[in-house]
């Protein structure tokens, strides 16, 4: 191993809104936290485009820069801000938690946040990619609106698609949502609301074949799965809601996750079956997904983790 055990009261896993957020509550808490921004500094918010909604930026602020201002203020505040990913985590063994980055260094860690946030599924094709930020999102909350009075697709018939194509029809023209199979995957009660709005046209059996357009999207072609058949549609705006991969590979087998893969907390908190971990974020959202509760659960994750320190050390002392 390249250095000695490195000791710390609060290691934040993550650097988006969660960890970040957490990163600047635990340092004014003055529990000096080390955070490691993981192999995307800044998350997803670094592959998005313009942000409207997030307060305190009336004019809108482009993503990147949204999370260049979460880490100066994190630093300025007195975290430690690291280059590096979490590649081996022991959390089962109880404190210190002993994490290892990039396979080389050791860390003995009080507490743990959780931040490493969720990746959105993409379906693969090549177009999909080139016009990701050009009018495709994984994200109809956060890019709908500037598709208002447009027309636009979605893909998908879980909760997900069903929630965002409902939320797109009430300010876009209309909506294609395009479904693979011919059947929903979503509860009834959001089925039920999508087949409701009328601007929302239903196309099942259907598989994107390619999104159409240079810079910006301008159509999307899809086939009929049955038929072969192909068809173009003209959108300004394609959505893939066809879920998200929660980022816990390295803590399964020991944190309790649920069966999509994301870790549980205890309602109303930051707590996870372990005690001492915290999670916060996508991690441990599959609902919500926005940067304002995710720096809203950040923040619970470090007063969490200052109340835990603090009782651990108050008990120690009883027991001296
Ligand atoms: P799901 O995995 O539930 O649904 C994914 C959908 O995308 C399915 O319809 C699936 O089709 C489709 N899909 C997957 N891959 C492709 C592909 N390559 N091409 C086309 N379609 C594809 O994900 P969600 O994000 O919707 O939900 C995840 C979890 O979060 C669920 O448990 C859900 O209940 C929960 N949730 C709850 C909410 C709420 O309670 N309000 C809101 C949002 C999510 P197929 O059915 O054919 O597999």
């Amino acid at each position: 191993m390249e250095d000695s055990i490195e000791r710390v009261d609060c290691l934040i896993i993550g650097s988006g809104p969660a960890g970040y957020t957490a990163a600047i509550y635990a340092a004014r808490a003055d529990m000096k936290p080390v955070l490691y921004e993981g192999m995307q500094p800044g998350g997803q918010l670094t592959i998005t485009t313009e942000v409207e909604n997030y307060p305190g930026y009336p004019e809108g602020v482009m993503g990147p820069k949204m999370m260049d201002d979460f880490k100066t203020q994190a630093e300025r505040v007195g975290a430690s801000v690291r280059f590096g990913t979490i590649t081996k985590a022991k959390l089962t063994k109880g404190r210190p938690f002993e994490i290892t980055i990039d396979e080389t260094k050791i860390i003995h860690a009080e507490t743990v946040i959780i931040a490493t946030g969720a990746s959105a599924k993409w379906l693969g094709i090549p177009s999909e990619q080139k016009l990701n930020g050009g009018g495709v999102s994984a994200c109809a909350v956060c890019d709908g609106f500037f598709y208002r009075g447009q027309d636009v697709a979605i893909v998908g018939a879980g909760d997900t698609a069903c929630e965002e194509a409902s939320y797109l029809a009430k300010i876009c023209n209309k909506v294609y949502m395009i479904v693979r199979r011919d059947q929903f995957r979503a509860s009834k009660a959001l089925e039920h609301r999508v087949r409701s709005m009328s601007n929302i046209e239903i196309i099942f059996n259907t598989e994107t074949d390619e999104v159409l357009g240079d810079t910006v999207v301008e159509g999307v072609r899809v086939r009929n799965v049955i038929t072969n058949e192909k068809r173009e549609i003209g959108i300004k705006g394609f959505f893939v809601a066809i879920g998200h991969n929660p980022n816990t590979d390295i803590f399964k087998d020991q944190i309790d996750l649920d069966k999509h893969g994301y870790i549980k907390t205890i309602p109303g908190t930051s707590l996870t079956n372990i005690e001492g971990v915290f999670a916060s974020g996508d991690v441990q959202d599959k609902v919500y997904r926005q940067a304002v509760t995710a720096a809203g659960s950040g923040c619970m994750a470090a007063l969490d983790a200052e109340r835990f320190l603090a009782a651990q050390q108050s008990g120690e002392r009883v027991q001296s």
